[in-house]
């Protein structure tokens, strides 16, 4: 498959406005580059305030007119449509995110099941919304009962560290609750949104339904996030931009879902299966480079195999193959950017002047082999001291921080002191302590024996500064959904 089947050699990427693909309003165009070599991949037309109002004023008209006609059965319908087209086209997606954002193509190949599960998943949904009757004690003859609405024009903003299944994630729950929607993708991985946009037109969801507006977060996103005739914003990104969302969303008191960063816990006992731990924490933090919001980025080890379980850890990683995320034996891409390069390099520094110690990694990676990209080593880092920095700030790249404690007491109280609350895990062949420390970290998942799996009836969020709302799951669906009471007099 070359770049054209890509539709990557085509001229400039346009908007997906109204069921048409159009140029932006200022004519502006960004670049989208190749993390692997750094090479531009496509010109896209970069969305603005205008274009965001153009978007929103097509998903209203869509929301009141076409869409508001399908029956939950025709919605259901149109969404396995559109999972089966994403099947058929699934090469193209993963060779897309792959030159997009760096994940290797095993990875990106390997979640064929699960996005096209979900987006099945959120079909099975459409059948399933439905109200109640509500006993009352009022005086007199009177009947209740509920009925559950759409929102209305939801505005979602994404990341770019897993463009398929994020804008999945987006896309399912809005069809399936009858809503509309207008998309907007990250700067830095925008080309997967666009062409899931044109395949659920060819699904036969109607033009307005989904628009899709690439775009700067600090002008098409934050656009959209102030917009008075958003009903609802779903946001994934980072905690620092969710903030900003929260500000913006005051205007029309518009509801918001946020689905923000972490520094997630993955704290292994001494009793577990330290061999098959050892791979699970060491892919729990480097798989997609680190670049997971619910990356095990700090690894919790109790004392007592402290040394040896981090030198496991730190000997896996220094094996791990490094490279162009379309070689098939690659099993660590780049990071996605130069910005992300600086950050992830930033951090060792703060770390080592914080008098962490490196086990492994810590260097960019140059040479013939690795060129223009933006390669780094995955890396391992050592402290006590789970209040410094690098143990704290969420870092996004292939590092994890390594931290001893000596009793599950202890393990808690440093799992638990972070702002975040995104996921966690715990390796340990004791049944009983596996639950109780399931139920002591305050985080949205806690992962027993394993770290990372994700279904789509699961639900996945935040607790604390990680966010609210919940995707996966049937609670994913009530994100999208509002309550309206009918009280009904007889007489
Ligand atoms: P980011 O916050 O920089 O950007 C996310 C999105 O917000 C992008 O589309 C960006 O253009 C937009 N944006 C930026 N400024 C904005 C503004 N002022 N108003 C509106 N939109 C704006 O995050 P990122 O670097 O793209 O992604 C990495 C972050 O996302 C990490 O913190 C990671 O943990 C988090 N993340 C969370 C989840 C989750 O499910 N909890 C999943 C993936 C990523």
């Amino acid at each position: 498959m070359n770049d054209l089947d890509l539709g990557l050699a085509q001229g400039v990427k346009k908007l997906l406005i109204d069921g048409r693909l159009v140029e932006s309003v200022t004519g502006r165009t960004f670049e989208s580059r190749n993390p692997a070599n750094g090479a531009v991949l496509a010109h896209i037309a970069e969305g603005d305030a205008a274009d965001i109002d153009l978007a929103v004023a097509a998903a209203r008209r869509a929301f009141e007119g076409p869409w508001s006609r399908f029956t939950p059965f025709q919605r259901q319908e149109a969404i396995l449509k559109l999972a089966d087209l994403v099947d058929d086209h699934f090469e193209m997606f993963s060779r897309l995110d792959t030159l997009d954002m760096g994940m290797p193509i095993t990875l990106t190949r390997g979640r064929r099941q699960r996005a096209i599960g979900m987006l099945r998943f959120y079909a099975s949904l459409c059948t399933a919304i439905r109200g109640a009757t509500v006993p009352n004690s009022l005086p007199g003859s009177v009947f209740s009962y509920t009925l559950k609405e759409p929102v209305g024009v939801v505005g979602a903003i994404m990341p770019w560290n897993a463009p398929l299944t994020s804008a999945i994630w987006k896309i399912g729950p809005v069809l399936a609750t009858g809503c509309t929607m207008v998309l907007k993708p990250a700067e830095d991985a925008p080309l997967t949104a666009l062409r899931l946009g044109e395949l659920a037109l060819e699904a036969g969801i109607p033009e307005g339904v989904i628009n899709v507006v690439p775009g700067r977060g600090d002008r098409a996103g934050a656009a959209l996030a102030a917009h008075m005739d958003v009903d609802k914003v779903a946001f994934t990104g980072s905690e620092i931009t969710g903030r900003k969302i929260i500000e913006a969303t005051k205007g029309n008191i518009k509801r918001a879902m946020l689905e923000l960063g972490g520094k997630s816990p993955d704290i292994v006992f001494a009793d577990a299966d330290l061999e098959k731990a050892s791979v699970g924490a060491a892919m729990g933090i480097f798989g997609n480079s680190g670049q997971i919001c619910s990356a095990g980025s700090r690894l919790l080890v109790e004392r007592t195999v402290y040394d040896e379980f981090v030198e496991r850890v730190a000997a896996f990683a220094a094996k791990l193959k490094v490279g162009n995320g379309l070689e098939p034996e690659t099993q660590i891409g780049p990071v996605v950017s130069q910005k992300q390069m600086d950050r992830v390099r930033s951090y060792i520094d703060i770390g080592q002047s914080e008098g962490a110690e490196l086990a492994t990694g810590g260097q960019r990676l140059t040479g013939e082999l690795f060129g223009d990209g933006y390669f780094f080593q995955p890396t391992v880092m050592k402290t006590a001291d789970y209040r410094a920095r690098v143990a704290q700030e969420e870092i996004f790249g292939p590092v994890v921080v390594a931290i001893p404690f000596d009793t599950a007491e202890e393990a808690v109280k440093i799992a638990n002191a972070t702002i975040y609350g995104l996921g966690s895990g715990v390796w340990t062949r004791d049944v009983a302590k596996a639950h109780t420390m399931a139920k002591a970290i305050r985080s949205g998942t806690v992962w027993v024996n394993c770290y990372g799996l994700l279904d789509p009836v699961i639900p996945f969020g935040g607790y604390k500064t990680s966010g609210y709302g919940r995707e996966s799951g049937f609670e994913h669906a009530d994100e999208y959904l509002q309550t309206k009471s009918v009280v009904l007099q007889n007489g």
